[in-house]
């Protein structure tokens, strides 16, 4: 019964049938006009998603490849930059400016915590020379579930005049509003397995003017990320390498799914169901991670497991009596805290399910105080709006 299994992690999200049959297609030459006018198709659908009139590139690489673009193309080795960490992504993006020589400023909240807006405001209100190049964020912290609030902090940098704001949106782009334009964003970086209804294998780079123009000033050395060689052949239809045809094919579908669904009834159906999993969650009398719990994620939920609860039982029980899978913790919080993923391809029915099955294996390994169908109870009343 493996088609059945009820994949409820960050990522890899479950992928609609219309879309694995559209993968299913034969490859076609990417030299063909068939192919640039379905590249021009998608890269339209990706600007609406994005809601910018910026280029969307499409990279064939996981998340963290389209993260590593986002800092190659705009930076040179000893750039000051500050970094927003506050959970496993977030410190990926420091290690990772790190490992490219730049000079990394890590503003930390501990996990859990949503990054203090004053925090990024001491820095740039202190920097009248402008030696700050880059603010990088990560707007959801998956491996908290904690939603950061980035646009007061993109405000600031609009301030500043100089630093560019460079934002991991991998698990908020497509099921959070993320209004790049709007809030001023110059990099937002996502993946094709988070919220796209599709599997891993696509990065995506949203790259404003203003990072166009970074790009031809910065000297860290890249070939394969270049936006610039991206830049150019987007304009006539092409990527400038071989990209991955049979999921270009799926995003096109994954796209026509979401423009059907229409961009306020995705975002609502995503807020709708996040509230009514965390109020299942609490009703059975177990904590968030995200502090304040107003910063928890419509995305992502990270919760603590009770006291007396072993974290593998409790996953190993999900996935052999109810073939639903979450996930474990990350780092230092493995079996401290379980994760489970509501984007993308989710509906009511995913979340009750959930639910029903986690009241019920926790019952079974011995979690005592639960009144019987309440977490159902509480997220139903969430469901009615
Ligand atoms: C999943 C994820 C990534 C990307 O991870 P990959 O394994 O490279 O796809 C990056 N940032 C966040 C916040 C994520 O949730």
């Amino acid at each position: 019964m493996d088609d059945k299994l009820l994949l409820m992690i960050p990522g890899p999200t479950p992928v609609p049938e219309e879309i694995r049959l559209s993968i299913a297609k034969p490859p076609i030459s990417h030299r063909s006009q068939v192919f640039s006018d379905l590249f021009s198709e998608v890269t339209e659908g990706l600007r609406w998603l994005h809601q910018t009139q910026a280029d969307v590139y499409i990279l064939t690489a996981s998340g963290t490849g389209a993260m590593e673009a986002g800092i190659v193309n705009v930076l040179s080795p000893g750039d000051r930059v500050l970094c927003g960490v506050n959970g496993k992504f977030g410190q990926r993006w420091a290690d990772m400016a790190d490992a490219f020589g730049l000079h990394c400023e890590r503003i930390e909240s501990p996990w859990g915590v949503p990054y203090a807006t004053e925090d990024f405001q001491a820095k740039l209100e202190s920097d009248p020379e402008k030696t700050i190049k880059a603010i990088i964020l990560t707007h959801c912290e998956t491996s908290t579930g904690v939603l950061n609030d980035i646009q007061p902090i993109a405000r600031l940098a609009q301030v500043h005049g100089e630093a560019l704001v460079i934002v991991d949106g991998v698990t908020s782009v497509g099921a959070i509003p993320v209004l790049m334009d709007e809030w001023g964003l110059d990099i937002v970086v996502s993946g094709s397995q988070k919220a796209y209804m599709l599997p891993p294998g696509l990065g995506f780079v949203a790259v404003s003017q203003r990072a166009l123009g970074a790009c031809e000033r910065s000297k860290l050395p890249k070939y394969y990320w270049s936006f610039l060689l991206a830049a150019r052949d987007l304009s006539k239809g092409f990527t400038p390498f071989t990209p991955s045809i049979n999921l270009i094919y799926g995003l096109q579908s994954a796209l026509q799914k979401m423009q059907k669904e229409g961009l306020e009834s995705l975002f609502h159906r995503h807020r709708v169901l996040a509230a009514a999993l965390q109020s299942g969650i609490k009703a059975l009398g177990l904590s968030l991670v995200a502090t304040p719990e107003s910063a928890a994620s419509p995305s992502v939920t990270a919760v603590y497991y009770p006291e007396g609860i072993d974290g593998d039982h409790l996953r190993h029980f999900l996935i052999k009596e109810f073939n639903i899978a979450i996930a474990d913790g990350q780092d230092a919080w493995k079996n401290k805290i379980f994760r489970i993923g509501h984007m993308g391809f989710v509906q009511k029915r995913d979340i009750i399910t959930t639910l029903a099955a986690l009241e019920s294996s926790l019952s079974a390994l011995g979690y005592q105080s639960i009144m019987r169908g309440c977490s159902i109870e509480a997220a139903l009343q969430e469901m009615k709006g």
